[in-house]
């Protein structure tokens, strides 16, 4: 694996595994808990121990489905994110949404929990107070946020005792808004950009989708979606969490670390879907 640093030098995997979609959508699925299972497990095996879940996927069944797979996983080898959905920003809802996710997830604490949308119903003060208190009462080792604007992110710092470690956005090479601002406020701030849907929720793991993506991939010997997730982790302060519930694609993902794409080829990535 290769690691990116938080602000204060640990060390976080440049590859993490997310988890929308498994265990349903917004509603509770069991329909395809083996295989889910299996995948996470899978991942694990491999190396890829940031695992990204959320109270609301699935109704907490997710989270319930990652607590099984990491079960007898040394606890230290992992790096668990989970996400307080927005509705649950109260002092009190935060506390308690974590509590519960928690409890679905088999563990003490998590390693890093994140506001998973901005709700202008709630403070920021009174919000970021609870998610103080998740880390002081070590229910949680980091917090952070999602879908934050700069300006959320530092009215959100602002309410804050422990610092803010990401801002986790939609990032890939068909959405790139991310890299304009954002990017630069997370590096000059020492805060790592995680990427969600970097695969444009599957369209770049596609032969056929992208020509200069194909030939790239020919060239390196990789796939598509390879190259498009080593485009995001070759960025400053960027980690990537592609969602992968088949076996044979979560075995893919691991081939997007461990080599280097050659500037030339970079710059031709951004340049092409510009
Ligand atoms: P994604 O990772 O861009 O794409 C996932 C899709 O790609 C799945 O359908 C998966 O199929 C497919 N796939 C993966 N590897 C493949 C391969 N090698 N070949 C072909 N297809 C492949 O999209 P995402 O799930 O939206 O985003 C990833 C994670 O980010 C989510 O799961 C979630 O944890 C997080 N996220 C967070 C937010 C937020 O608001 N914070 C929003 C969206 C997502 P299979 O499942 O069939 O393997």
């Amino acid at each position: 694996m290769e690691y990116k640093t938080l602000y204060n030098k640990e060390k976080i995997p440049v590859l993490g595994i997310g988890t929308w979609g498994m265990g349903g959508g917004m509603m509770k699925s069991t329909a395809n808990d083996a295989e889910n299972i299996a995948a996470l497990k899978t991942a694990i095996k491999l190396g890829i121990t940031h695992i990204d879940t959320a109270e609301m996927y699935g109704s907490g069944h997710s989270e319930e489905l990652v607590g099984e797979a990491i079960k007898g996983v040394a606890r230290k080898k992992l790096f668990i994110t989970t996400k307080v959905w927005s509705t649950h920003l109260s002092y009190e809802g935060v506390i308690n949404a974590c509590k519960n996710s928690l409890k679905r997830l088999g563990l003490n604490y998590v390693d890093l929990y994140l506001i998973h949308w901005p709700n202008p119903l709630f403070s920021f003060e009174k919000t970021m107070k609870a998610m103080d208190y998740l880390v002081d009462n070590k229910m949680t080792r980091y917090i952070g946020v999602s879908n934050f604007s700069v300006s959320q992110m530092e009215k959100a710092q602002k309410s804050a005792k422990h610092k803010i470690v990401t801002n986790q956005v939609e990032y890939h090479l068909l959405n790139r808004r991310a890299g304009h601002e954002l990017l630069p406020y997370c590096v000059k701030n020492n805060i790592i950009l995680t990427a969600y849907s970097p695969l444009a929720r599957g369209k770049l793991a596609q032969w056929g989708y992208n020509e200069a993506l194909d030939a790239i991939a020919k060239k390196y010997k990789k796939t598509p979606a390879q190259v498009a997730l080593r485009w995001l982790i070759q960025q400053p302060n960027t980690i990537v969490i592609p969602k992968a519930s088949r076996i044979e694609h979560v075995k893919e993902l691991v081939g997007a670390v461990g080599w280097e794409l050659l500037e030339g080829y970079n710059n031709k990535l951004s340049i092409d879907f510009s």
